[in-house]
Formats: C-alpha cells, structure tokens, sequence
C-alpha cells in the first residue's frame, strides 16, 4: 500500500478572518472582539495579493487563497496523488500579544479546521495551532487537542518572544513529547523583532529569504540549551526553510562546536548527528537549480536520506505544473521523501495506514 502513497507535509487552509472564529469563542470573546471593532481582523500572514501567496492558475477572484475546500482537492489532493496532508493554518493568533487573546484565537482555529475541514476530507490531518506567547496554555491546547489522531503535529513560528532553546518553551515541548508529537517550525514569525540580525528589512523579498538564517539560529538554540538532552526523540521539523543551507551550516556548526564545547559540556554529540536524528525539512521551496541531480548530492552531503519531507505548500507559488520534486531522484529516494520519511516522523500517520 505504501509504495502507491504520497503525503503532503504543508499545505495552507485559508483561515478567514477573525468574524469566523467568534462562533468557536466563549462570550468574553465573542464580545471583546466586536467591542474593540477588531472581529473583522485580517490573520493572513502571507501578503494576499503577493505573486507567492497563490499560484495563478489556482487563484479564485475574489477568494481568499486556500479558502476552498473542492479546489484544495482537486488542484493539491487529487492533481498530486496525495494520500494524505497536513494542514498548517498560519493564523494571527501567534502574533497578539495578549497572551489569552492568543490563546483564544489558536484554540478557535483548531476547533475551526476539525468543523471546516478534518470533518469534510478524511485525506487531510492538521497540527496543532498553539499561542507560542504563552507555553503554559499553549501546552493547555496540546492536552485538550491530543485525544484527536487527526492532530499530529504542534506548530510554531519559526521567530517567536525568545529563542526557541529556552527553557521558557520547555512547557510546549514537555506536552509535545508526552503525545510523540513533532514541532513543526513553519517560517514566519511573532514579528516581535527584525526578521535579520542586520536590522529590519525594507521589502517582503528580504523578509521571506531571511528565513533560512533564522532556521540556522533556532537549530543551535535547541542544541545548545540542550533540548534533545531533556527530550531525545522529540523531532522538529523545518518547513519552507529551504534546504540548501544545511550542508555549510552542519559543516560550520561541527567545526565550531569542536573547538568551544568546553561551554555546552551538556551538548556531547556532534550537532550534525543531533540534526540527522531530529530534525526534517520540508521540500517545498526546494532553494536548488532544477539540474538533475542536485538534491542526491545535498543529500550525499548531509549523509542522511531520511530527512527530507514531501510537501507542495498549496496554495503557495513554489513550482509550476505537478513538479512538485526536482527531477531525477532515484526511486529508492522518492519513496523515502514521499512516504517513509513522513511516516517515520510523524508517528500518528503511521497509526492510521496500517
Ligand atoms: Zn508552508
């Protein structure tokens, strides 16, 4: 059965605004929102009108993208052969900086892509949206949606308050574990701070490129402040990171990590096993020239094939037609990034196909 699967590890819903997700919110809410004249709050984070947002010949006039279910089937689901998706909403709810008005909206989008979306399609999965502004009652949500199978991640943005290796966050990571659940790290962020070190940028080109040395930052705060210490197994997974950064950024970190682990006496092995073991990467944008056989010798260069993730990252302008993948991997790689490697990091889809 599994050699016929494909499963899609980002794809967007689009999440109206803050008018639909009343209904899910207790009274406080429900009369908060329309009493400070913000329950018509934008929570897209993708800038809707941008080339990137929606792929053109997916874009419906008038609609905002992802926003329809039949045509997430028929031009993800079914144009692509996938078996089964995950669901990442990218809300708002992670930007408030009222800790229970975070809470508040992520817990209303749950309930919202159970009712819209997980009830409607039994292809798709979703993670679990979580206000990163307040471990706390983000671990709260993961308790209250962990009963469901068809959650089978917690999602972050890449940039939240602090770095992600503090022990402030080590509450969403404990109920994470507890349930074998991967973080999911998508790109994006709390925008607290500058999206660069340098500064903040003047374009959304800058903002969106910038991701990859954000993803480099938060992979030396986990290791460093020994989270994979605390929690061996608990799996992170990077999504539109892109994914050529991380042969010189292994090389680099190892290099480092040989001459000043007198300081992290804590961190005993080589970071780039530590990456080997728990961190994947979604595909999609794959950051590569198309030549036939650049992502075998990335791969050859993180000596591992199991740390890729397929992905198309609907409704997101990230290729053309179905090509999905770069061409030219082998078989033996395609089966691994389409199917085994996401069964094998999402512990819940393996539950449900056999
Ligand atoms: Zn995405």
């Amino acid at each position: 059965m599994t050699n016929t699967m494909t499963i899609d590890c980002d794809i967007h819903p689009g999440v109206p605004n803050i008018k639909a997700l009343l209904p899910y919110m207790d009274e406080f809410w429900r009369e908060s929102f329309v009493a400070r004249g913000i329950d018509g709050f934008d929570m897209m984070s993708y800038p809707l009108g941008a080339p990137i947002t929606c792929r053109p010949d997916w874009r419906v006039k008038g609609e905002r993208p992802g926003s329809s279910l039949p045509n997430m089937q028929r031009d993800a689901l079914d144009a692509f052969g996938i078996s089964l998706a995950i669901c990442n909403p990218l809300t708002g709810g992670q930007v408030a900086v009222s800790e229970t008005m975070g809470a508040a909206i992520c817990s209303a989008v749950n309930d919202w892509i159970i009712e819209h979306w997980l009830n409607k399609e039994p292809r798709l999965r979703a993670s679990i949206v979580v206000p990163a502004q307040a471990p706390l009652l983000a671990a709260d949500e993961i308790e209250r949606r962990a009963g469901d199978k068809r959650f089978v991640q917690v999602l972050l943005p890449a940039a939240c308050e602090m770095m992600l290796g503090r022990s402030y966050y080590w509450p969403i990571y404990a109920a994470a574990a507890k349930y074998d659940l991967p973080i999911g790290l998508h790109a994006g962020s709390m925008y607290r701070y500058a999206p660069t070190s340098g500064g903040w940028p003047s374009h959304y080109l800058h903002d969106y490129v910038a991701n990859s040395q954000l993803f480099e930052d938060q992979l030396l705060s986990l290791i460093s402040n020994g989270v994979f210490n605390r929690w061996p197994d608990l799996r992170f997974v990077l999504i539109e990171s892109g994914v050529t950064w991380l042969p010189g950024f292994i090389w680099r970190a190892i290099k480092t990590w040989r001459g000043v682990r007198a300081e992290v006496p804590w961190v005993k092995r080589s970071p780039a096993e530590t990456i080997r073991e728990n961190i994947r990467l979604t595909v999609q944008p794959i950051d590569a020239p198309r030549d036939t056989g650049v992502v075998e010798r990335i791969i050859e260069q993180i000596d591992s094939d199991r740390m890729l993730l397929f992905a198309s990252d609907y409704p997101h302008w990230q290729f053309e037609g179905d090509a999905v993948l770069p061409d030219g991997l082998s078989p033996a790689l395609l089966q691994r990034i389409r199917v085994d490697n996401p069964l094998e990091t999402y512990p819940r889809l393996k539950e449900t196909v056999q």
